[in-house]
């Protein structure tokens, strides 16, 4: 058996529970050594082996599950954040398929959502933003036409941006092309929830020279938005006067 599990954005205590327990029965572990906390490897059993993924390829990942798995044992395979998102699990699912081998995904607290946590900022302001886009600037990985960054910038909400530290003129210059005013706020999270965390908040024309200043190369999301502004209407929700199926609103 084959256990993809989220690893959570860094802080060794932010995995779930179930990915701990499995993390912690493992035979062998593969994690992706280039993003995953080393401190999450603490979860693992006496005699469990381990591989750090980043200099592996496919082929050898798939190699090491295959032979585990002949002799009977489980494997764990740790992505960093929420395997969904950039952890290219379909490709080794796809393959296990194939040879006949089962496997279950435990889900993993994206480091979308740890960014915000260190921004203390919420991305569905009320009459500022309903939406996320989580996306990426095209590089070396081509993005799909209908997807272009200054697209996606049109509709002027949220935006996530994973893996585009290094690309930040481009990202600038497309973000504002897109329609956002050069003022927008944005702030660039490293290395969310780990102990090296850091938050520098600027605007959308101001990116670039942000990282630079402080020397952030990788390992960091972009987030833009006016949600990390002043502005926004409080929810209906919690909203004395508001009716809704748990409570009766009063009148004024
Ligand atoms: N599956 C992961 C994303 C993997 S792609 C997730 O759900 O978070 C790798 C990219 O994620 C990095 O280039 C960076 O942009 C972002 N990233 C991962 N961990 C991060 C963290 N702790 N803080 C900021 N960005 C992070």
């Amino acid at each position: 058996m084959i256990h993809f599990i989220g690893a959570g954005p860094g802080a060794a205590d932010l995995i779930t529970v179930r990915g701990a327990r499995l993390l912690g029965e493992a035979d062998v572990i593969i994690y992706a050594g280039s993003l995953v906390n080393p401190a999450l490897l603490e979860y693992r059993k006496e005699g469990c082996q381990v591989y750090d993924s980043a200099s592996m390829t496919l082929e050898e990942v798939l190699a090491v599950m295959r032979e585990t798995e002949a002799a009977g044992k489980t494997t764990v395979r740790l992505h960093t954040g929420d395997p969904s998102l950039y952890g290219a699990i379909r490709e080794q699912m796809d393959a296990l398929d194939v040879d006949g081998i089962s496997y279950d995904v435990t889900p993993g607290v994206s480091s979308f959502s740890g960014a915000a946590a260190a921004l203390q900022a919420e991305y569905t302001l009320p009459d500022v933003s309903q939406s996320v886009i989580i996306t990426r600037m095209a590089g070396r990985t081509p993005v799909p036409e209908g997807e272009a960054l200054r697209k996606m910038a049109s509709h002027g909400c949220t935006m996530v941006l994973f893996l585009s530290t290094g690309l930040l003129e481009e990202v600038e210059r497309e973000l504002m092309a897109g329609g956002y005013a050069p003022d927008t706020p944005a702030a660039i999270v490293y290395k969310a929830t780990w102990p090296e965390e850091r938050v520098f908040r600027c605007t959308v024309s101001t990116l670039a020279e942000t990282a630079r200043t402080n020397g952030v190369t990788k390992t960091a999301l972009i987030t833009v938005g006016r949600f990390l502004g002043e502005d926004y209407e409080r929810s209906k929700l919690y909203d004395p006067t508001f009716t809704h199926g748990c409570r009766k609103g009063i009148e004024v």
